[in-house]
């Protein structure tokens, strides 16, 4: 397949490099060659007419769940990636230490044209299903289930696919206090954590304001804007133990789901400066037809709320770059980067767009075309 394009006459929105505005992108290699206007084609270079269209560096989401077979939870990676139009997706925590060898199979898997990254947790033996299989035996929460040692050994071993760790902030005898996260914090160094707003069920875990003041600069709070998760007082402000973390530079990402992300907590929060760092999924199995379907869906819902359209591919793109640590290689694009690029149209129109609670009516839509992975052009399913 043709990893050489022109992509001619798209509207570039690239945050990183500060660009919106039309011009062409050409491809060479399967690397970004250049950007500008009238860029002439090399002998024999397909051209693609995206004008009208918006081009921006290949999404990124932060936060999904794709090793099938892996438990019950997981969809292929290409259902949530490329055939939407995200180049990159995050495993959010899927598989724990021993199973990491079979995750790996599918990020390796030369057939998946995705690129994957992963959210490890630290327990030996976590992986996600619906029944909360590992919260029901209560291998979540037993100390048993930690070795430290060959939890840092796996972070080593897949430092080229494993960018932090994702933790069940369980507690054991002290309930202000997770074992789990502690060991995360030992092992992760640099790298960022990413845990959990709200509960689950079987275990017990440590109330939010602990998990928060916990929490290092950099670290990610998926599900941030769900409903009753005690980021907000009962006078409706954010609460001191979230306004000081975020000041020391904890990250909030949306982390949508099935039930964890309503337009009413966005509104509040965004209302008071909470806005989110990253957009994200947490495509799975049981959310995918509604109410999430996709990563260009998910950010329209937060274009509908009134963040300007060059932050939510921010949101998508540079930012998750950032928060994992890979904005040397992805979340742009800039001249000699890999061709990770999204192609992405506007519909307008009065949209309903669902939180899986509230149905709001928005006025235009991001709807994936295509993207461009590595340079070779994959269409929108
Ligand atoms: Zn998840």
């Amino acid at each position: 397949m043709s990893n050489h394009v022109l992509l001619r006459g798209g509207r570039v929105i690239d945050p990183a490099l500060d660009i919106d505005g039309v011009a062409d992108v050409l491809v060479r290699d399967g690397r970004i060659a250049e950007i500008g206007p009238a860029l002439v084609p090399d002998d024999g270079m397909p051209v693609r007419d995206v004008s009208g269209l918006v081009v921006t560096p290949g999404l990124i989401d932060l936060h999904v769940h794709v090793y099938p077979g892996l438990g019950d939870f997981c969809l292929h990676p290409d259902r949530v990636g490329v055939q939407t139009g995200v180049t990159t997706v995050i495993d959010g925590g899927t598989s724990g230490v021993s199973t990491f060898g079979l995750a790996r199979r599918w990020i390796d898997d030369p057939d998946v044209q995705t690129r994957i990254l992963a959210f490890m947790d630290p327990n030996q033996i976590y992986f996600a299903t619906k029944d909360f299989i590992c919260h029901k035996l209560e291998i979540a929460n037993d100390p048993r289930n930690l070795d430290v040692e060959s939890a840092r050994a796996a972070l080593e071993e897949h430092a080229d696919v494993v960018i932090g760790c994702k933790v069940r902030a369980c507690s054991t005898d002290d309930p202000r206090r997770s074992p789990f996260l502690d060991a995360a914090k030992d092992i992760t160094g640099d790298m960022p954590i990413m845990v959990h707003l709200g509960r689950f069920p079987f275990t017990p875990t440590i109330p939010t304001s602990d998990l928060l003041a916990a929490l290092r600069p950099g670290d990610v709070v998926t599900h941030a804007y769900r409903g009753a998760s005690g980021v907000l007082g009962e006078d409706g402000k954010v609460t001191p133990e979230l306004r000081d973390a975020v000041d020391r530079g904890l990250r909030l990402d949306v982390g949508h789901s099935g039930t964890d992300f309503r337009f009413a907590t966005a509104r509040v929060l965004f209302e008071q400066g909470y806005l989110p760092t990253t957009i994200s999924t947490d495509l799975n199995v049981f959310n995918l037809d509604k109410p999430v379907v996709s990563l260009p869906e998910t950010m329209s819902k937060i274009w509908a709320l009134g963040v300007p359209l060059v932050d939510v591919i921010a949101m998508a793109t540079a930012n998750p770059a950032r928060v994992v640590r890979r904005d040397g290689e992805l979340g742009t694009l800039a001249s000699g980067r890999e061709a990770d690029v999204t192609v992405l149209r506007i519909e307008e129109g009065a949209i309903p767009l669902s939180d899986g609670f509230e149905t709001i009516v928005a006025e235009r839509r991001l709807a994936p075309v295509g993207c461009l992975r590595a340079g070779t052009w994959i269409a929108a399913a």
